[in-house]
């Protein structure tokens, strides 16, 4: 790409970085950043800047946020009595698109996989352990219906059943498998509906 000039083939390289850009893609949309306005240039740029700097995980629920708490956690709408498990803050968007839920969230940000060496210690189940000792009815565990995902709805189970929450699974209406957040708002909430006690 020599014969772009250093700039803007460095500008392609680093886009080509990304996931799901090809180097064909990067070039367009080097061309296309080129094309716009300064201005808007800036305020991508920032906003990239910014949103890196200022993402933490919320204090409660350990979803991505730029907030100690974040807007679910916050809300007094929510039931806070509720709270559902997912694996990671997409998941916990799919189910925010449904409109349906009202209860919060906690994201382990993985699931135990034995064969990839991640075990409890490295999601965040302590964190879920510690809001269970508040006011909770109920826990649904709403981990994707892969190996992984039942190994760790499994494991949950058993180490809440003792403290008498009740501990419920979504319905396997998720194609095994499927990740969370490519399946169409109402399977989620058929699966969610039809969820059942562990
Ligand atoms: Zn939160």
């Amino acid at each position: 790409m020599e014969y772009y000039g250093n700039q803007l083939s460095g500008l392609i390289e680093e886009l080509g970085k990304l996931p799901g850009v090809g180097a064909k893609s990067a070039q367009r949309l080097a061309f296309h950043i080129i094309h716009m306005p300064e201005e808007q240039v800036e305020q991508l740029a920032e906003k990239m800047v910014n949103v890196r700097k200022n993402i933490r995980y919320c204090k409660v629920c350990c979803t991505l946020t730029d907030r100690e708490l974040c807007p679910i956690c916050a809300s007094e709408k929510r039931d806070h009595s509720t709270i559902m498990v997912v694996e990671n803050p997409r998941d916990l968007a799919a189910y925010e698109k449904t409109g349906r839920y009202d209860g919060v969230y906690h994201v382990l940000h993985g699931a135990i996989s034995p064969q990839l060496g991640i075990g409890p210690g490295d999601i965040r189940l302590k964190e879920l352990m510690v809001r269970l000792q508040g006011d909770v009815k109920e826990v649904i565990i709403a981990t994707n219906s892969s190996l992984e995902g039942e190994t760790t709805a499994m494991y949950l189970s058993k180490l809440i059943r003792p403290t008498g929450i009740k501990v419920t699974r979504i319905a396997s209406g998720v194609p095994v498998g499927g990740d969370l957040e490519y399946i169409d708002e109402v399977t989620l909430l058929r699966a969610l509906e039809g969820r059942v006690e562990l």
